[in-house]
């Protein structure tokens, strides 16, 4: 104990009054690239849910994307620190990123409830449709025990099947939906307009196109300037 309240690696301090209860939001993803849906998502979770922090964690190697070609870590998590770099309550952190081999939720949030206080509280925060998955995860168990769950509405997306897989689930999850104002942004569609020579002006910082350019990722067409749409 005792240096638990100390920062590990770029984590946040948090816990230092043990009189108080504070809440760490962790938005995790791919992020391949990051993008304004991610960030309003978590802007209105912390909002919402009075959260202290929202730590955005790049995964590693992501369990559901072990056969499709992924930018690498450093690309994602130097994307993410770029485009949160302007808030003072998101924090972009290499804890996953660094991790070996494929990391699972769980496994992070054990870790996670291990480095902080008991008046730390864990908010894990997702897109609705990953929240009737979750219950099929693995070591579900463990998350329902670890965190709260953030359920962020995508467009379109008819909350039933969430409510239902939750109600189901053998685990006791504690569920807060939000809606998010709508945003039918992924990082796929960000990607292939890249590829389309599209422009991603407010589908993402600014920084976040920069760096795509600079670094020519997702088959962007360089020029002498480098870049051919922004
Ligand atoms: P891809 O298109 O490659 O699947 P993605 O846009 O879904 O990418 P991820 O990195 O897979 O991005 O998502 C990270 C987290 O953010 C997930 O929990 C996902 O459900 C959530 N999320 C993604 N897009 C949005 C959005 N527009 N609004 C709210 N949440 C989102
Ligand atoms: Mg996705």
């Amino acid at each position: 104990m005792g240096d638990a309240m100390t920062a590990r690696g770029d984590l946040p301090v948090l816990g230092q009054n043990p009189h108080v209860t504070y809440r760490l939001g962790i938005m995790g993803g791919t992020f391949d690239p990051i993008h304004n849906g991610h960030l309003v998502a978590a802007e209105q979770a912390f909002d919402d849910l009075d959260l202290d922090v929202v730590v955005f964690m790049p995964a590693g190697r992501p369990a559901f994307k072990q056969n499709k070609r992924v930018t690498s870590g450093e690309d994602r998590y130097a994307m993410t620190l770029l485009a949160t770099s302007d808030n003072p309550h998101f924090i972009a952190s290499r804890f996953e990123v660094d991790r070996e081999g494929v990391t699972y939720t769980a496994e992070t949030l054990a870790l996670l409830s291990e480095l902080y206080p008991p008046n730390v509280e864990l908010y894990f925060i997702t897109g609705a449709d990953a929240i009737a998955e979750i219950v099929n995860w693995k070591n579900a168990e463990n998350i329902a025990r670890l965190a709260h769950v953030v359920g962020a509405t995508r467009p379109g997306y008819d909350l039933a099947h969430a409510r239902q897989a939750i109600a189901e689930s053998a685990y006791d999850f504690d569920v807060t939906y939000l809606e998010v104002p709508a945003l039918a942004i992924s990082s796929s569609y960000l990607r292939s307009r890249v590829e389309a020579g599209q422009s991603l002006r407010y589908l993402t910082p600014d920084q976040v196109t920069g760096y795509i350019h600079k670094h020519q990722l997702y088959g962007v067409q360089p020029t002498r300037y480098g870049s051919t749409a922004l």
